[in-house]
């Protein structure tokens, strides 16, 4: 699935620079405004990384290129994804290449949560990336465990990260620059869960026109 992942990617890093103005708006309501800005140099870097890389190009390396891509961008969220992509990259090395069902999805998002964690310190509910990471893995390990179909597995991820999402409108920040509005901090979704979402439905889709879309047992 190598072609596939490169091009799920690529489709990513455009849904972030067409989102590049929203994501602004979302960061300006609570920090400083930088959040579309900065996800778009991410996205231009992941696709100078990927050029430099060989057609045949693993999987894990592909994500690799992708976390040190990420971790050139500075702010806070820089070395979140830098931290997310490397432990999913980890991950992918340890697979044995077994049937690609959701298991793989499923550990690349626990991967990345753990990871997230880890070097973010926040915790569910702070309004964070992690509003929508968490419930993205949850969703995944529950269609794991029910032998969802992989389709419906993907489009239930995505709406568990959606539905997370929205839910951090209702919360107040606790972590980072927004956290010094308190109360004020309400009122708007996360600009860093809004750009995760964002990254998820735009793999997932890509996946559902043809790349490595096939229904499987998980
Ligand atoms: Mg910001």
């Amino acid at each position: 699935m190598t072609d596939g992942l490169r091009a799920a990617i690529l489709a990513a890093a455009d849904a972030i620079d067409a989102a590049r103005g929203e994501l602004g708006a979302l960061d300006g309501a609570a920090g400083d405004g930088d959040h579309g800005m900065t996800m778009s140099i991410g996205a231009r870097n992941v696709r100078r990384r990927f050029a430099t890389l060989p057609e045949d190009a693993p999987d894990a390396d592909l994500v690799r290129a992708a976390a040190s891509a990420m971790g050139g961008v500075g702010g806070a969220i820089g070395p979140l994804y830098a931290a997310a992509l490397g432990a999913i990259a980890a991950e992918l090395d340890r697979d044995t290449g077994g049937e690609p069902g959701i298991a793989i999805a499923r550990g690349a998002a626990q991967a990345a949560e753990a990871a997230v964690v880890r070097l973010g310190h926040a915790a569910v509910g702070d309004k964070t990336v992690l509003d929508a990471l968490h419930p993205l893995a949850e969703s995944l390990r529950d269609s794991e465990a029910a032998g969802r179909p992989r389709s419906e597995a993907l489009a239930h991820a995505v709406k568990a990260a959606d539905a997370g999402v929205a839910e951090t409108a209702g919360m107040i920040a606790r972590i980072g620059r927004a956290s010094r509005l308190g109360e004020r901090s309400r009122g708007q979704p996360d600009a860093g869960a809004r750009s995760f979402a964002i990254i998820v439905r735009a793999l997932v889709d890509w996946t559902g026109q043809g790349g490595v879309g096939e229904d499987r047992p998980a």
